[in-house]
């Protein structure tokens, strides 16, 4: 157990300097740990399933990045990975055998994938695929899900979840009233809301966006049906599917929720994940869908940085080590013992709380759920999740600093550092419910 204050004096101090160069003192909002207290940790260094911060303290890690970290921190053939593309080059803004490969493999992976475009963030992908699927089927309008995030485009901070949700913010200034009215917003497992919109915007709606599994209102799965009747939903109205896999692509399977789920999507957007942790994205789709994209067609996208090198490098190492697929019944196997210890304490604490997991992503809520949508998310005990975050933090055990995210297992959890997450779990919960 770490001393009483959760935050070393390195983190308090670091966070008075940075505010007063960096917006809010973080680079990303969540980072700040607005909802849990305000005042972030800042990490040094991480190996495997731990992090420390700069304070030497360290923790077990469920954050992994905000997902990417499926094979732990600084896993060595990653390492290397990027070291030895570092060493030939960072970045040429010319096409590399490498992309290639990669574009390669993604698409021989991921089932419906046909054409890949690599880009830098799950932003960058998920607003390129709505201008394609716009620039496709000649309509203006989408459709998502209340507490579906989908990355900082304009299009999608309407009720964009997570982040957005953990400040209060129900919109951000800055997006157009034009904007804002091209984006309609059903409530996630509910085909009947989503059917009524598709039929009051006949011809209208170019894509449905989604999450497959959710993890920006905390982990929230589709009910059964729910994703073939969006797909169905689709057919029928002439509008793109677009499933955004940022979080769970290679994560709940190797081809991702659309192999988990066996739905297809038109498009399908990555992130984070496919890169081991560095900065890349990308979307793809049926054939002739991507080959509207620029210079093979009209629809314009374009990135300096795209494809770089080194962060392929590390995607490809990343393939390399998931290949076999055995990592996906690792994570099966520690992320269900953890859930069953979890439950164990959970009863113990007699508290109105709901664990809800799919695969390697979970969310511990502070009420009684089942959480289903972002109505029912939003009736959690914040207050008291944040006096358990706390309370895990002065235990060496880091997660996701709001309700309204998903925590993340790596295949370096190995069954002691599950079990002491659970020991932990259950002491922070008997101080959070007192
Ligand atoms: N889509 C989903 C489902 C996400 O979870 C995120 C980020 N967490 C994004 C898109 C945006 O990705 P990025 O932060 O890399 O821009």
């Amino acid at each position: 157990m770490n001393s009483t204050d959760p935050i070393g004096a390195r983190s308090r101090a670091l966070f008075e300097r940075a505010r007063a160069h960096i917006p809010g003192g973080v680079n990303s909002p969540v980072r700040a740990f607005r909802a849990v207290g305000g005042q972030p940790l800042f990490i040094a260094r991480g190996e495997g399933p731990y992090l420390w911060d700069v304070d030497g303290r360290r923790y077990i890690d469920y954050v992994g990045s905000w997902g990417p970290l499926l094979f732990g921190h600084a896993h060595p053939k990653i390492v290397e990975a990027v070291r030895a593309a570092a060493m030939l080059g960072t970045s040429f803004g010319a096409p590399t055998e490498r992309e290639v490969e990669f574009a390669e493999r993604l698409c021989d992976i991921v089932p419906g994938l046909d054409m890949v475009r690599l880009v830098n963030s799950g932003t960058e992908a998920t607003l390129s695929a709505i201008r394609l699927a716009r620039a496709a089927t000649g309509r203006a309008k989408i459709l998502k899900f209340a507490g579906c995030y989908h990355g900082h485009g304009d299009s999608f901070l309407i009720k964009a979840g997570s982040g957005v949700a953990t400040l209060g913010l129900p919109d951000s200034p800055g997006v157009t009233p034009g904007t804002a009215n091209d984006t309609l917003v059903a409530e996630y497992n509910d085909l009947a809301g989503v059917s009524t919109l598709l039929d009051a915007h006949r011809n209208q709606i170019a894509a449905i966006i989604l999450e497959p599994v959710v993890g920006n209102m905390g982990l929230v799965p589709p009910e059964p049906g729910f994703l073939e009747g969006l797909r169905a939903l689709c057919d029928v109205h002439g509008a793109l599917l677009v499933i955004d896999e940022v979080m769970t692509g290679f994560r709940l399977a190797r081809g991702g929720a659309q192999e988990l789920f066996g739905v297809r999507a038109d498009l399908a957007t990555f992130g984070k994940v496919i890169g081991g942790g560095l900065p890349i994205g990308a979307y793809g789709g049926r054939r002739e869908v991507m080959a509207l994209v620029a210079p093979s067609g009209p629809m314009y996208q374009a990135g300096t940085l795209s494809g770089n090198p080194v962060a392929v490098a590390a995607g490809l190492a990343m393939l390399d080590l998931l290949a076999d697929g055995k990592v996906y019944a690792q994570l099966e196997r520690q992320s269900s013992r953890l859930e069953t210890g979890v439950r164990a304490v959970m009863q113990r604490s007699g508290a109105a709380l709901c664990l809800q997991r799919v695969g390697s992503m979970w969310t511990l809520f502070f009420q009684a759920g089942p959480v289903r949508d972002w109505p029912s998310a939003a009736r959690s005990d914040t207050a008291r999740f944040a006096r358990f975050f706390t309370a895990l933090l002065e235990r060496g055990v880091y997660i996701a600093p709001s309700q309204y995210e998903a925590c993340f297992v790596s295949a370096t959890h190995d069954d002691t550092i599950i079990d002491a997450t659970i020991d932990a779990i259950g002491d922070a919960l008997t101080e959070a419910c007192a």
